[in-house]
């Protein structure tokens, strides 16, 4: 399985080419997946783009560039609220307030998915990392990596993102 790659030469992304990029769930899922307007808005070639599933809690949604392609992984939120101390998001490394970060599973794509093999990172429960990046200055309950340019936590979320991505999708070991 290759993570599919976005044309966005005419600037428009659509719902159908977000199902298209999904990698480690099946087509039924990807098929039913919810898939809010302002993803619509945002450019997953170049920012990653992250979402809660609005009906189903436990899910949750990432567009990863990496390189030319975008990879899409579904992901599981382990139930209840949260981490219940203030905590750090694995992808953006924003520290936030109790129950901001959770813990969530990807299935590895192909056969070791299948076998229920799967990966877990730490990341801010509204998965909004590329907006947490942004904020400038530093509130009660976020606090994004000091000492770093808006740019180069953009930079940083990316590539993390991108090696979590590169996980979930060895298929071999
Ligand atoms: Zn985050």
């Amino acid at each position: 399985m290759s993570p599919a790659t976005m044309d966005l030469q005419d600037g428009r992304l659509t719902d159908e080419v977000v199902r298209s990029t999904m990698t480690n769930c099946s087509r039924g899922e990807a098929h039913r997946m919810r898939v809010p307007g302002w993803v619509l808005e945002r450019d997953p070639g170049h920012e990653v783009v992250g979402w809660r599933d609005p009906k189903a809690p436990e899910r949750g949604w990432l567009l990863v560039p990496c390189g030319e392609a975008v990879v899409g992984l579904a992901l599981r939120a382990t139930p209840g609220k949260g981490v219940r101390a203030t905590a750090m998001c694995d992808l953006c490394r924003t520290t936030r307030s109790p129950g901001e970060v959770s813990l969530f599973v990807a299935a590895r794509a192909g056969e070791a998915g299948r076998k229920h093999n799967t990966i877990g990172t730490y990341a801010c429960s509204d998965l909004a990392c590329a907006d947490h990046v942004r904020v400038l200055r530093a509130t009660p309950t976020l606090k994004p990596d000091p000492g770093l340019s808006v740019s180069q936590r953009q930079e940083a979320l990316r590539e993390r993102a991108a090696a979590f991505a590169a996980k979930v999708l060895a298929t071999r070991d």
